[in-house]
């Protein structure tokens, strides 16, 4: 990649969507090689923050047997359960005070994969002048890819860094890329 500072413009922000222990190798749900998204993560956080850059981080917090669990008919093994360990981000993820924390998965009632669905987060988005959103984070074949569908039926442009997302499934992963692209997405 090259400089990423010339490729930050206002209006951007950056998003990194569930950097947790959980979903990183040796958590319950682990995406394969997640924690080498860490490096490039880092390198586009520090960058975003040192030009006054709006970054989000997202995590996945969920209540105990929560209706995505398999122990209650869901897809999932538990993972995420709200004031775990594994449910706090991977520590070597870089975090400053400027960050802003979106929590999803907290309903009763229903998944929440899109880091858009019903946490408000557009209306942030517009409050903080955001309208090109750069992402990376977990799972390619899962929450990235939903908050990317919902970032371009929101009005937002997205910018997908594909070394910094991972798939959950190899396959799933090509195929999330190429509906993302699409869709409108752009891979860089
Ligand atoms: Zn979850």
């Amino acid at each position: 990649m090259s400089d990423l500072s010339q490729q930050i413009r206002k209006g951007d922000g950056l998003i990194i969507v569930d950097l947790q222990w959980d979903f990183c190798p040796g958590g319950l749900l682990p995406v394969p090689d997640a924690h080498n998204t860490l490096p490039l993560l880092n390198k586009w956080i520090g960058r975003a923050l040192a030009q006054n850059m709006p970054v989000y981080v997202s995590r996945d917090w969920h209540p105990k047997n929560h209706i995505s669990f398999l122990e209650r008919g869901g897809p999932w093994p538990p993972h995420c359960i709200q004031d775990t360990d594994g449910a706090q981000f991977h520590p070597d993820l870089l975090r400053d005070d400027k960050m802003v924390v979106v929590t999803k998965g907290t309903r009763f009632d229903k998944d929440q994969n899109s880091v858009f669905d019903e946490t408000g987060f557009h209306q942030q988005l517009i409050h903080d002048g955001v309208r090109h959103l750069i992402i990376g984070g977990l799972a390619l074949d899962g929450c990235v890819l939903q908050t990317v569908l919902d970032a371009l039926h929101n009005g937002v442009q997205i910018s997908v860094i594909q070394e910094g997302t991972r798939p959950m499934d190899a396959e799933a992963g090509r195929r999330a890329i190429e509906r993302m692209a699409k869709e409108g997405a752009v891979i860089i």
